[in-house]
């Protein structure tokens, strides 16, 4: 059996808990790989590692760190093919699915590349006489990312980018079911020239995630996965005293006006509900049809399901792959058997003649759902998308901002005047107007709202500078015997 060790101090470490979890190839539902489960004490040594690495990196010149991001840039776009298998033999995405994941990855490090002019503080000369005042961006110092299963690639660089590149030192905590993707960019970082001890991984569970969020040498905690995860990271990453930001799960409801095109509508709905399996949290789930377009745009979808090629994300061909575990798959086709109990219309049931030899499902369609039931108030995280009929445009925004989650939404229309009332009055914290995955460029920043983020910035772009710094302000005086005198009163600015 294959193992895969932790990555410490620039160099492959065997674990040494003697707990091991196991790696699938979800397409063929064997498993193909053990993965070291860090003790408490394995996490207390790469924090150290990458406590040691912290002053001589802290140090590096801007110009230098900007430079290992240039070389890594390079290096991941040269292995963009050898990550994204890596990426699908592991999660089961299809190759173009995971060619286009480390496509999103690859412009965080460019951003980073940018990273002398991001780093720039204000100078304000003469605040008052003979006396200058600036601010200057330092980084905070050991920070820990804790990642998702479903961009294995990505989201690690949604973080490490913005926080290596910002003069911070690096622990990841990739997810234990698909973690060789992030093990391989830990090499590449080598290769870019990031001195050891910089970027350390260490592949774990619960053990490994309370032993960083527990340890007083990490400054802040980057996180994404489910809502309740991150719920819980943020509350013990904030009270042990971390800054945090915790990125949650998702229902993502796609409003489609009755002046929309509907061929559109119905190609967006099925490409983001049924892409990587629906194991995105930016997935489209629910699709709020105005009554009046509703059953043209139900009978749009469904004619479209049958062409999407289910099977292994290695063959070119296919579409669609297999969910995570078999754990996964059942739970997605129990929404999908108990929907026409709870009142909803199977329209397309997906639990019936998908390949059998790994965790596939095929996508399935949902009519005539409606909040109280499970496939509605519950985050699937699976190839079922939900139909839920409303008579107005009020009625799905009113549906939208009653959700507890706040990730992502979409409005397809013609109406410029009805996007435009939707981005302003719609409480989501990313908005597609006839974009079904709005995913923000690499120079904006990534976050939800409500029980889709808990803490204060979003991630990666500006937001992610600056939850890796700490401003500092400098007010700066030099001697000049003519304005030098004892004064008691409070200073003020003349
Ligand atoms: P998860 O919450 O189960 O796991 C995320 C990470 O937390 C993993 O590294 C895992 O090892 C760790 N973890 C799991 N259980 C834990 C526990 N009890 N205590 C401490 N740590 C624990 O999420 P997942 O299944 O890997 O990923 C899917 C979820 O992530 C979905 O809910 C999806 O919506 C969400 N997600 C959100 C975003 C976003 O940007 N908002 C992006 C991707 C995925």
């Amino acid at each position: 059996m294959n193992q895969i060790h932790h990555w410490v101090g620039g160099q492959a470490v065997p674990g040494t808990s003697g707990r091991t979890g196991p790696v699938y190839d979800p397409a063929r539902g064997e498993q193909v790989a053990e993965v070291a489960l860090a003790s408490a004490d394995e996490v207390a040594t790469a924090v150290a590692t990458a406590k040691a690495a912290l002053p001589e990196w802290r140090a590096t010149g801007l110009s230098r760190r900007a430079e290992v991001m240039f070389r890594l840039r390079d290096l991941v776009d040269a292995n963009r093919k050898e990550i994204a298998s890596r990426i699908s033999a592991e999660h089961g995405k299809v190759l173009s699915d995971a060619l286009g994941e480390v496509a999103r990855g690859l412009e965080n490090i460019e951003f980073a590349c940018g990273i002398p002019a991001l780093l720039k503080g204000g100078y304000s000369e003469q605040a008052a006489t003979g006396v200058d005042v600036y601010q200057l961006r330092q980084p905070l110092g050991v920070v820990a990312g804790i990642t998702p299963f479903n961009f294995p690639g990505m989201v690690p660089m949604w973080m490490f980018a913005n926080a290596l590149a910002c003069g911070n030192t690096f622990v990841l905590k990739p997810s234990e079911k698909d973690p060789s993707a992030p093990l391989f960019v830990a090499e590449l970082l080598a290769q870019a020239g990031l001195p050891a001890g910089c970027f350390n991984v260490v592949n774990g569970d619960k053990v490994a995630v309370d032993a960083l969020l527990e340890h007083p040498d990490v400054a802040a905690v980057s996180f994404v996965g489910s809502t309740p995860i991150a719920k819980y990271i943020y509350e013990t990453g904030t009270a042990n005293g971390k800054r945090v930001q915790a990125l949650g799960g998702a229902k993502n409801h796609m409003l489609v006006l009755p002046d929309a095109d509907l061929d559109m509508a119905a190609d967006a709905a099925v490409s983001a509900a049924y892409g990587s399996a629906g194991e995105r949290c930016m997935a489209i789930s629910v699709v709020l049809a105005v009554e009046s377009v509703a059953d043209e745009l139900v009978a749009k979808i469904t004619e479209r399901i049958p062409a999407i090629k289910v099977g292994p994300g290695s063959e070119p061909d296919n579409e669609m792959g297999p969910l995570i575990s078999a754990e996964a798959r059942d739970r997605v086709a129990g929404y999908v058997s108990g929907a026409a109990d709870e009142g909803a219309t199977v329209v397309v049931d997906g639990t019936v003649g998908a390949p059998t030899d790994g965790f596939f499902l095929n996508p399935s369609l949902l009519d005539d759902v409606r909040p109280g039931m499970k496939a509605y108030d519950d985050e699937i995280f699976g190839p079922v998308l939900g139909v839920t009929r409303v008579a107005t445009y009020d009625e799905g925004v009113e549906l939208i901002n009653r959700n507890p989650y706040g990730n992502g939404t979409a409005i397809f229309t013609r109406d410029g005047g009805a996007a435009r009332r939707f981005q302003n009055e719609v409480e989501v914290g990313m908005v597609g107007i006839n974009v079904p995955i709005p995913v923000p460029v690499s120079y904006y920043s990534f976050g939800g709202w409500k029980a889709s983020l808990f803490g204060d910035t979003h991630m990666y772009g500006p937001e992610g500078v600056s939850f890796y710094t700490r401003s500092k302000v400098v007010t700066s005086r030099w001697p000049d015997p003519a304005t030098s005198a004892v004064d008691l009163g409070f200073p003020e600015n003349r």
